[in-house]
C-alpha cells in the first residue's frame, strides 16, 4: 500500500520529532543521530518526496533494487546497503554505496577489499554483530567481534567504522535495551584496543519498533522503514 505524499512528509516529521525527543531524554545532541530511511520495496517517487524534505540517507536490502534506484536518482541520495550481502554481488554496488552495514564474515570483507581496490576506492563498512545470539540471524558473535575487527583493519581499501545489529522482533521494546547497550559496550571495548585502521564511531541500531530506545542507548544511525513509508508489501 502506497502512502500519499502528504502522509509521507508527516511520517518523516513525526520520526524526526521522536528522535529529537529521545536525544533530549538521553542528553544527546540530535546532530549525532542519522536517520536512515529504509526504502526497500518502496517506489522511487516516495524517495523523491522525502528528498524534497531534506532526507538524504536511504537504506536498501536488495542489490538489484539498490542498483535500479541508484540508476534513477544517482548521488542525489546517499545509499546504504543494509541487507545481507552475497560475495558475488559486491561488484554491483561497490561504486554506489556510502556505507555497507552488514559485513558478517571475513570472506565478505575480503571480497569488498578486492572490489574496492579495483575501483581505487576506500569503502566504509560496519560489522554486523548478532548481539542477541539469535539462531536465525547473520553476524559475528560478541566473542568473535574483536579479532574480526582487527582482521578487517588489515584490509587497506576497507574502513571499519563501527558496529551494526538487528535486535529481536518484539512488542516489548524495553527487552531490547540490554542488546543496544551491549553493542555500545562492545564497540567501546574494541576501540580501547586501538587496532590500526579501525574506528568505532558508528552504531547502526534501532528500527521502527525500537529506534527511540536505540537512540537513548547511543545509536548514531537508526534504520527506519515502516514508520516512514507504511507497511511493506512483498507480493509485488
Ligand atoms: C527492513 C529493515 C529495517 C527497517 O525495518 P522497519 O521495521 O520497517 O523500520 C531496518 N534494518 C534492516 C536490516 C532491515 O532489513
Amino acid at each position: 500500500m502506497e502512502l500519499a505524499a502528504e502522509e509521507l512528509k508527516q511520517n518523516l516529521a513525526n520520526v524526526r520529532a521522536r528522535i529529537r525527543a529521545a536525544c533530549e531524554r538521553a542528553g544527546r545532541d540530535p546532530s549525532g543521530v542519522t536517520l536512515l530511511a529504509v526504502s526497500k520495496t518502496k517506489p522511487i517517487e516516495d524517495i523523491q518526496v522525502l528528498l524534497g524534505e531534506g532526507q538524504k540517507a536511504f537504506g536498501e536490502n536488495y542489490v538489484q533494487e539498490l542498483k535500479e534506484k541508484y540508476e534513477a536518482l544517482g548521488d542525489a541520495a546517499e545509499w546504504h546497503m543494509i541487507g545481507h550481502l552475497q560475495r558475488n554481488k559486491v561488484k554491483y554496488i561497490i561504486d554506489k554505496v556510502c556505507l555497507i552495514h552488514a559485513v558478517d564474515t571475513l570472506r565478505l570483507a575480503e571480497q569488498i577489499e578486492k572490489e574496492a581496490a579495483k575501483h581505487d576506492r576506500i569503502v566504509e563498512v560496519l560489522m554486523e554483530v548478532n548481539i542477541a545470539r539469535e539462531e536465525t540471524k547473520w553476524g559475528f558473535t560478541e566473542e568473535e567481534a574483536p579479532a574480526a575487527a582487527k582482521a578487517m583493519g588489515a584490509l587497506p581499501h576497507l574502513r571499519l567504522r563501527g558496529l551494526m545489529t538487528s535486535a529481536p522482533i518484539t512488542k516489548e521494546v524495553e527487552t531490547n535495551r540490554p542488546y543496544f547497550r551491549g553493542l555500545r559496550e562492545l564497540a567501546r571495548r574494541i576501540d580501547a584496543q586501538h587496532f590500526p585502521n579501525v574506528r568505532m564511531d558508528t552504531l547502526s541500531m534501532g528500527m521502527t519498533q525500537d529506534f527511540e530506545v536505540a537512540v537513548e542507548e547511543g545509536a548514531t544511525i537508526v534504520r527506519v522503514g515502516t514508520a516512514i513509508f507504511g507497511a511493506r508489501d512483498y507480493h509485488m
